[in-house]
């Protein structure tokens, strides 16, 4: 076998040139714009899929785009056993002269491919990433929803499909990308929401799969989130494994800290935390505004006193699919910090607006973050 086989690199052909099967299928044009109207979150998909195998032997190879359908998947496969899966999650954004812009596809590509590292998968190219995204857009672009705050929301996902009982990593895996128009993410816009504690479960220990995006780290949290339901919060906050003493994040967002007008404190990157593109686009534009920005270890007594002293001034959440969501109160067994009608404070209304306005370009993007998808 040779190096770039071991690798997971494609030995055929680099980069990937993509086969088209249009859908025979495909919703007219009416029962589209009905779904645009109205498309929630996660409930409709457009009318193709990406598809790219890999073999050990072949590498990457047979990248298509085909209509959206179920998957042919032998009840042995392995994913369906062990759970080597990864997921990517991104948007393609309407501007207003009726092109589709992507945010920074290429650290999402970066990310798969830390997540397949350690999930042991293949390694997908950054270039492969970003043109089966390009692909989908160039077949199913009027997917895209017009609407203030929507967005078509892209799903590059990989599985182990080998047909093999055994506990090893999968010979056989494969690529694919689904696309679902999207509106706001909580059903309540950006109205603040209350998040609770787990003070009983953990998402990630030292070691482990925190910092990949892998389907097993959301299995893990589901519990935790519905008592977070229970209990009439919207999310559920992760304390690290270790100590149960410093936040981590949220089952699917990371969390920020405000102090002041000058200060943005985030827990920082311990192994434990998934690297968010908007996290990391947020502090950014932090910075930008000349506020000073520090990662460091958060605990739950630091958020506590730093509210009750009125030091902290703001909490929000933020992440791809929410962009960034106020949290006004975090509930726990014994724990109440934070009020519960507070409204969105001033800062996380400011960088989320910013964040937005470059995404949808309404403004300069001056960090060079957009790229186009339908040219
Ligand atoms: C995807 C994800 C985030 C947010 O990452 P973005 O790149 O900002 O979308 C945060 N935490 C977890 C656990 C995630 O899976």
């Amino acid at each position: 076998m040779s190096q770039a086989q071991a690798t997971g690199e494609s030995t055929l052909s680099y980069p990937l040139r993509f086969a088209l099967t249009p859908s025979t299928t495909a919703r007219a044009e009416a029962e589209r714009d009905a779904i645009l109207a109205d498309p929630g979150f996660g409930k409709h998909f457009s009318d193709h899929m990406v598809t790219i195998d890999w073999t050990l032997d072949a590498g990457w190879h047979d990248a298509r785009v085909m209509p959206y359908g179920p998957l042919q998947i032998d009840p042995a496969s392995s994913v369906l056993h062990y759970g080597q899966e990864i997921f990517e999650g991104l948007k393609a954004y309407p501007h207003d002269d009726g092109s589709i812009w992507t945010f920074r596809p290429e650290q999402n590509a970066l990310r798969l491919q830390r997540s397949a590292r350690r999930l042991a998968l293949p390694e997908l190219s950054v270039d492969d990433f970003i043109e089966s995204i390009r692909q989908i857009i160039a077949v199913d672009g009027d997917w895209v929803p017009k609407g203030d705050e929507t967005s078509l929301y892209l799903r590059p996902f990989m599985i182990a499909n080998e047909v093999f009982l055994g506990v090893r990593a999968a010979n056989r895996v494969s690529y694919h990308v689904i696309a679902s128009p999207a509106g706001p993410y909580f059903a309540d816009g950006v109205a603040p929401v209350k998040i609770w504690l787990s003070t009983e479960y953990s998402r990630a220990g030292r070691g482990g799969t925190g910092a990949a995006k892998c389907g097993g780290n959301y299995a893990a949290s589901l519990l935790p989130q519905m008592e977070a339901y229970d209990n009439g919060c919207a999310q559920v906050l992760f304390l690290d494994g270790e100590t149960g003493t410093h936040i981590d994040e949220l089952g699917g967002m990371n969390v920020m800290l405000v102090y002041g007008n000058d200060r943005i404190v985030t827990p920082r990157l311990t192994g434990t935390i998934l690297e968010g593109v908007t996290r990391d686009s947020v502090l950014q534009l932090a910075r930008d505004r000349g506020m000073s920005v520090e990662e460091r270890d958060v605990s739950i007594d630091e958020w506590r006193d730093g509210v009750a002293s009125g030091a902290i001034t703001e909490v929000f959440a933020c992440g791809t699919a929410a962009v960034i969501t106020p949290i006004s109160q975090l509930k726990g067994v014994n724990l109440e910090i934070g009020d519960a009608d507070a409204p969105a404070g001033e800062i996380t209304l400011a960088l989320r607006r910013e964040l937005t306005d470059i995404q949808y370009g309404r403004i300069p993007d001056r960090h060079g973050w957009l790229t186009r998808l339908d040219s």
